[in-house]
């Protein structure tokens, strides 16, 4: 797998040793083969996101706990049909499993034994779960307020838990601090651009579900962003393949209370800077000040001429008990997606036919109270 620098071209000799450009500390990438989707073969292969073969690593799915192909269930919001993608049915309880399956093999195969990683709690299960799968050992720093159950989880796989006082980004500093005195393999689901590349299956399984077709809109929500970011790469591997003939509108929903990529986008900004004051949210998993791949964040928004909606607390509960009522039970992160919808069909004139399509991304039992 060959990583390196979109921003200044550097080439990255050892991922291991470092997880951003030695050159200009921005976030890394894969170089990416075309990709292809042969849809007869495709349709006999096992349902699992592994099944799109020519548009992964050769090595993708050796490791594995199961992932499914997860469900897309109708879902009404003011009147709008919407396609929920319920991707809390994957192993751990949430999406990110698609990142960490991708992430750890590739760890794995160079050796590693021993790795680190810091999490509001979903990524640091997720990759928890991997790890112990792939018998490397794994410290994970994360917030002391997260979820109980997210933490609980953690150490359920054997992965050492750090818990950091404050609010998410000290757990970032104190993982660095202790990567700098150690040799430690930093596997971040934020900086590693295996982590991405894993969630474009997201995308691959859209489109093959929806009949070959792409759906008009995708909303999702977004901390550091790796749902729309692995959306937009594997749609746009799509697009380039043939394999769909647009690109789906995709619209960021954040917290208000911590919303630095709806701020840079109403700024009209290359860049997104970090959100002054941020205050709690009960969307825990986006409650990120500063998003790492801000600049593609806001380059995938604008080439699928998409849009990003903050909604308020009292918005998220109202989200989370109109799921519920339909059955759903997601977390407060996930929940964010409900008044995304309602807003976004408020600014923009939404047919019947469009086909809206919005990702759960966690399970809510992680964070029941
Ligand atoms: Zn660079």
């Amino acid at each position: 797998m060959d990583l390196y620098c979109p921003q200044c071209s550097s080439p990255v000799a050892d991922p291991l040793r470092v997880y951003c450009c030695p050159s200009c500390s921005g976030p890394l990438a894969c170089r990416l083969e075309p990709a292809s989707f042969p849809k007869e073969h495709l349709a006999l292969r096992p349902p699992t996101p592994w099944r799109y073969a020519e548009a992964l690593p050769e090595w993708a799915g050796e490791l594995s706990l199961g992932e499914v192909l997860s469900p897309l269930v109708p879902f009404d919001v003011d009147g709008h049909s919407v396609l929920l993608k319920c991707d809390q049915a994957q192993p751990t309880g949430s999406y990110k499993d698609r990142g960490s399956a991708l992430l750890v093999r590739f760890l794995q195969q160079r050796g590693v034994r021993e790795a680190v990683e810091d999490s509001s709690g979903n990524a640091g299960a997720s990759i928890a779960a991997y790890a112990a799968r792939a018998g490397i050992h794994l410290k994970v720093f994360c917030p002391a307020s997260a979820s109980p159950a997210k933490l609980a989880q953690i150490t359920r796989y054997g992965a050492e838990l750090v818990r950091v006082e404050g609010p998410r980004p000290k757990a970032t500093e104190a993982l660095l601090n202790h990567i700098a005195q150690s040799d430690a393999v930093y596997a971040s689901h934020l900086w590693n651009p295996l982590f991405v590349y894993g969630i474009q299956t997201l995308a691959f399984e859209l489109v093959e579900q929806l009949n070959w077709q792409a759906p008009e809109v995708v909303f999702c929500p977004v901390g550091a962003g790796s749902i729309l970011l692995g959306l937009y790469e594997g749609f746009s591997r799509m697009h380039a393949a043939g394999a769909i003939d647009k690109l789906p509108q995709l619209v960021a929903v954040q917290a208000k209370r911590v919303a630095p990529l709806y701020a840079a986008w109403l700024q009209e900004a290359q860049d997104v800077m970090p959100f002054p004051n941020p205050q709690t949210t009960r969307a825990e998993g986006i409650a990120l000040p500063k998003p790492v791949r801000g600049r593609a964040l806001l380059t995938a928004l604008r080439a699928s001429g998409g849009d990003v909606i903050a909604v308020e607390e009292a918005a998220i509960e109202q989200g989370l008990e109109a799921l519920g009522r339909g059955g759903l039970c997601t977390e407060p992160t996930s929940a964010v997606v409900w008044q995304g919808i309602r807003t976004y069909c408020k600014k923009h004139p939404v047919g019947p036919d469009k086909k809206l399509v919005a990702i759960l991304s966690g399970h809510g039992l992680k964070g029941l109270t």
